[in-house]
């Protein structure tokens, strides 16, 4: 059942909830719909929506940014889950950089949370609900958790993805 949301509350527990975006560009479209789903987030019980750009019907594209979407708000888990720090002065790497290389390797790993904290001032807490942690240790240096436990010390930046991913295969985590 496809329902318009604001004209019709409650929704029926298997209903996927469609809004329409005729005349958005790509990147307002993406902004518009995240916001409009997380306040509509208290709805969506079916682990389905419908974004419609008005143009191509439901796309691919469009499906993508509804899969994302539905992750982000935890209501359907296509990929892994990625926390990460803003970073500021303590960071002991280049966050952003790091956080792409660890999405590159690890994102089909369906529901699996992965902490990239720049220090371990504040990093270890920020991230204490993540299967696994890649974490700042000193300039140039990485430790890397898992379930809040270090597991590997000091490992050198250049080798802390291998590491990581290392280590998810060694606890039976990965998923080719
Ligand atoms: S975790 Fe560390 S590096 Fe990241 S924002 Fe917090 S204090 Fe800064």
């Amino acid at each position: 059942m496809i329902i318009h949301p604001v004209k019709q509350f409650p929704v029926p527990g298997n209903s996927i909830i469609k809004l329409s975006y005729p005349s958005l560009s790509f990147s307002e479209l993406m902004m518009r719909a995240t916001v409009d789903f997380t306040l509509l987030v208290g709805h969506l019980k079916s682990g389905g929506i419908w974004i419609d750009n008005g143009k191509n019907g439901n796309t691919d594209e469009m499906a993508a940014i509804s899969l994302k979407i539905l992750q982000a708000l935890g209501k359907r888990f296509t990929g892994a889950v990625y926390v990460a720090c803003p970073s500021c002065g303590r960071s002991q790497f280049d966050v952003i950089e790091k956080l792409k290389k660890v999405k590159t390797v690890t994102s089909h790993l369906k529901g699996l949370k992965i902490a990239v904290m720049g220090c371990v001032v504040n990093g270890i807490g920020e991230m204490s609900d993540a299967d696994y942690g890649f974490v700042g240790a000193g300039q140039g240096k990485v430790n890397i958790y898992r379930a809040g436990k270090l597991v590997v010390k000091n490992i050198p930046e250049k080798e802390a993805v291998n590491e990581l991913v290392s280590l998810i295969k060694k606890s039976n985590d990965w998923k080719a």
